[in-house]
């Protein structure tokens, strides 16, 4: 097998933001997950089991989901108002933590 010197993968797995739409590291977007008992956050160690959906780190983006529901469609199911203040909420916490990471 002849496999050309210059096919290189990329390192890391790639994620559409459901807000713009644009592809980006996964490490790059926040992932949101829809819980076993229908909470919406952001999953912020990155190991939470369940339905998962990225958005990138800013509101404007969680803002666009949210408006267009598309999470409803990412999560096949109907998400409440409530469960989106929370996840706002959450989602603006862990976008706090993060900046402290990096
Ligand atoms: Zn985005």
């Amino acid at each position: 097998m002849n496999e050309p010197a210059e096919k290189i993968k990329p390192a890391y797995p790639v994620r559409t933001c459901i807000g713009c739409y644009a592809k980006k590291s996964k490490y790059e977007l926040v992932r949101i997950v829809l819980h076993a008992d229908g909470r919406v956050l952001p999953d912020s160690d990155g190991k939470t089991g369940g339905r998962g959906a990225y958005v990138c780190p800013n509101e404007d983006c969680l803002e666009q989901a949210i408006k267009k529901k598309r999470f409803d469609r990412a999560f096949r199911c109907s998400i409440d108002k409530k469960s989106m203040v929370n996840l706002k909420n959450g989602f603006t916490e862990c976008l706090k933590t993060r900046s402290e990471h990096y």
